[in-house]
């Protein structure tokens, strides 16, 4: 062993993976993952709460959360007590069972989301599969005459800035044509129209509409907001016009905004909504609720499945998020935190606007220095994320604390001048 491998952090799997530094696995990566991702800013190895280390030791304050998805923190010891447990007893079993998580966990997000009677949960694996779900949802809203199979509603509606996803209907629903471009063509009829404007969704909803899907809050797009206002009007039109009002909250949903939906306090029943990212605590899970009778019937046996979807595993996972969410006081923790790191924000200089609710934030800069920002944020001991060339997303663990913003805002000057020394 050389004097560097011994200060290196030790997990359970170096019995498998052998020790190595940060740049010999990023060596190693390049020559054996596909180069979608680019290459990886670090190679993490350990967590604890919103703590991170790197495979040389380097410990981060994380401030994205694995892209909003580790909701209680990394290693949560009651949720990895559950999980281990599940596992120890029983892990999979296929959709021709079931079993008590997943039933659970479905009375649970009825419960939460507040659903009418005759609402319904189908779990998948992720966002965009929860999301693919949705858009079968839409299609099977047809129109046609009862008994027929016959489809006048072939328009599907989503938002310019839009990301629901990257398997084809999900990628059809985003609106980045970097994203759609090489993949085309792709599920046909869906149409995007301008962000916000009532008037434009007024007039693109009509009897030919299946479907409009909407982000409470675009996060890809950098933390945009729709208003209450909007998704009113958006519930109104698309009730006249028999169209579905479709909510994808994978990023919004499980508390990240204080509440369990951000489109709560709009006082809207959605037809159906969407979520995965944070709802399994960081284990991979996703769900799609349709809200009432009628829409929960529009997909019949047969008419969809999956073989890892809603697991005991995964269902788990889940239950114990959201047990811990509700008994730690973690949504008015979401709350106070998010308005307090808003706050500090806003009283930056090169700050020019502060976006969004809760633990989900964005925030603009006075020149194009975000993504230089995320570098020198690094080597500060932070992770944050750049989703536009002056746009920074937070969407830090729901536990972070007070002190652990305060620590993020007092380093960020610096990282904004190092940001804008290394243009
Ligand atoms: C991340 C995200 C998705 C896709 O989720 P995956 O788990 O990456 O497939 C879909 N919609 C929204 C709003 C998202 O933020």
């Amino acid at each position: 062993m050389t004097a560097n491998e011994a200060e290196l952090v030790e997990t359970p799997a170096d019995a498998i993976t052998g020790h190595s530094t940060g740049a010999d696995w990023l060596a190693r990566y390049s020559s054996s993952l596909m180069g979608v991702f680019g290459t990886p800013q670090r190679v993490l190895v350990r967590g604890a709460g919103s703590l991170v280390w790197d495979a040389d030791g380097k410990e981060y304050l994380d401030l994205l959360g694995g892209i909003a998805v580790n909701a209680l923190g990394h290693a949560h010891p009651f949720v990895t007590s559950v999980i281990s447990s599940q596992l120890a007893t029983l892990g999979h079993v296929s959709n021709f069972f079931t079993s008590p998580t997943q039933i659970a966990l479905a009375e649970k997000l009825l419960a939460i989301t507040k659903a009418p009677a005759g609402s319904k949960v189908f779990f998948a694996n992720s966002g965009t599969e929860a999301n693919e779900a949705a858009f079968k949802l839409a299609r099977r809203n047809g129109g046609g005459p009862a008994g027929s199979e016959s489809v006048k509603r072939t328009k599907i509606i989503a938002l310019e800035g839009a990301f629901h996803g990257r398997t084809m209907g999900a990628l059809a629903l985003t609106a980045k044509e970097a994203y759609r471009a090489p993949f085309e063509p792709l599920p046909g009829g869906v149409v995007h129209i301008p962000f916000g404007d009532v008037e434009a969704l007024r007039a693109a909803v009509d009897d030919t509409t299946a479907a409009v899907f909407l982000e409470p809050i675009q996060g890809e797009a950098g933390v945009r907001p729709l208003s209450a206002e909007y998704l009113q009007a958006a519930r109104e039109a698309t009730t006249q016009a028999g169209a579905l009002l479709i909510l994808d909250e994978v990023q919004t949903g499980i508390g990240r905004t204080g509440k369990w939906l951000a489109s709560e306090d709009a006082g809207i029943v959605p037809d159906a909504v969407t979520l995965a990212k944070g709802l399994g605590g960081g284990f991979p899970v996703g769900a799609i609720i349709t809200f009432g009778e009628a829409t929960s019937a529009l997909l019949t046996a047969g008419q969809h499945g999956t073989t890892f979807g809603g697991n005991p595993v995964a269902t788990a996972a889940a239950l114990a998020t959201l047990h811990a969410i509700e008994s730690q006081g973690v949504l008015a923790n979401v709350l106070a935190v998010g308005a307090h790191l808003r706050d500090g924000l806003a009283a930056v200089d090169a700050v020019t606007e502060v976006r969004g609710e809760g633990l989900l934030i964005g925030f603009d800069l006075d020149a194009d220095v975000a993504p230089a920002m995320v570098t020198a944020a690094l080597d500060a001991g932070f992770i944050i994320n750049s989703p536009g060339p002056r746009t920074i997303r937070l969407a830090p663990p729901l536990i972070l604390t007070t002190e652990q913003a305060d620590r993020f805002l007092a380093a960020l000057p610096e990282i904004i001048k190092t940001a804008k020394d290394a243009q």
